[in-house]
């Protein structure tokens, strides 16, 4: 049988699974239309809502990976010319103007500064003079370490008679994501990043007024797969077979999601911004700084620039993997090669954690100790 090293995952994803999670992976697999399987699916939608805070009945976690999630939402949402504005300040926002268009949008970005989160008045004026059908931003951009304000935006796109669609792969259970008082009409997420499931579905929501254009489109979603009102019947009313859900991921969700409201919302936000505190003190001590913008960084993803002793720091981050399993991630896009990036996600977010990151670190850079 297949034999791995045991990995410490403190890169932007996957993040550790906890054990619970892995044993609901291995449980024995049952039918799809099975209605224990249904009531799973049932329990899965009605926890996402908590996790999001949402009344949504729209509510289901996605076959694929977070990027499914976001090819769902854009496929869905943009009709052919459709007027998109959409916030690119890193890879993922890069990605969805990229859908966006995919999907026949008329596609207008804004451009932040990589580390750096857009101001509400400057979103707000762009909503005004453009007046688009849907705005689009990232919540916790990954591939920068910034966190985008999310809580102002709603009744101007609204009043033009737009939708607020939201990227949370990073920020679900990590940092509160209040899709319901915040006004957000659709968001997406992922289960490798703080809800620490392995790779494989995509949560998402969408709101009442989302579902209304979906109902009132001019044309087919062009992916049969990813046609939410197909899903749709398939995750509630009818249960008619549309795909074969992935089965032993839906467990694993469940799992995951049960220890995250068994936790608590709140305690599980405290947990991640005080492992964040303390990797920054240790951090900025040896010689890192921040590369995001320090009013809005984010807890479970620190983007830090290295000291001077790292002049190869891929090789550095080999090491850390071979001789401690430690995995860190690189810098993504226009950041390879400048920037680390530590992740400190979900289950991985401990003090435990954070000590053994430190150590490992001292251990390989005695010079920057
Ligand atoms: C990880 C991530 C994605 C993509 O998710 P995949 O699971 O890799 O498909 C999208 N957006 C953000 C912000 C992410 O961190």
């Amino acid at each position: 049988m297949l034999s791995l090293p045991v990995r410490r995952l403190h890169g932007p994803g996957p993040s550790p699974v906890a054990p619970a999670v892995l044993q609901a992976l291995s449980l024995p697999c049952i039918g799809h239309m099975d209605p224990e399987f249904m009531r799973v699916m049932n329990e899965v939608r009605e926890m996402l809502q908590q996790v999001f805070q949402t009344e949504n009945q729209m509510t289901l976690a996605c076959s694929g990976t977070g990027s499914a999630g976001a090819e769902m939402l854009m496929d869905n949402l943009v009709e052919p010319g459709d007027r998109c504005l959409i916030g690119v300040n890193g890879v993922f926002g890069g990605r969805l103007a990229e859908k966006a268009r995919r999907a026949g949008g008329e596609v207008h970005t804004l451009e932040a500064e990589w580390g750096q989160v857009f101001e509400t008045d400057r979103l707000l004026a762009e909503i005004e003079r453009l007046q688009p059908t849907v705005v689009a931003l990232v919540h916790a951009e990954t591939s920068t370490g910034a966190l985008q304000p999310f809580d102002q935006l709603a009744e101007a796109v609204h009043r033009h008679g737009g939708l607020l669609v939201m990227d949370c792969v990073t920020s679900l259970s990590g940092l509160p994501v209040l899709i319901d008082e915040w006004g957000i009409d659709a968001a997406y997420s992922g289960t490798q990043k703080c809800l620490s499931c392995p790779p494989g579905l995509s949560p998402v929501t969408l709101s009442p007024r989302a579902m209304e254009k979906v109902k009132r489109r001019r044309s087919k979603v062009n992916s049969w797969y990813l046609d939410l009102t197909l899903v749709g019947d398939y995750w509630s009313g009818s249960r008619a077979y549309h795909h074969t859900a992935p089965v032993n991921m839906n467990f694993a969700l469940h799992e995951a999601l049960r220890l995250v409201l068994e936790e608590g919302l709140e305690a599980r936000f405290a947990r991640h911004r005080q492992a964040h505190e303390q990797l920054k003190r240790g951090l900025l001590d040896r010689g890192f700084s921040y590369a995001s913008d320090p009013d809005h960084s984010l807890p479970m993803l620190n983007l830090v620039n290295l000291p001077a002793a790292i002049a190869d720091e891929a090789a550095v981050r080999r090491r850390l993997l071979d001789e401690f399993n430690l995995e860190i991630g690189g810098g993504l896009g226009k950041l390879a090669g400048k920037c680390w990036r530590i992740g400190l996600m979900g289950h991985g977010a401990t003090e435990e954690s954070v000590t053994a990151i430190l150590d490992a670190i001292d251990a390989v850079l005695p010079a920057a100790g």
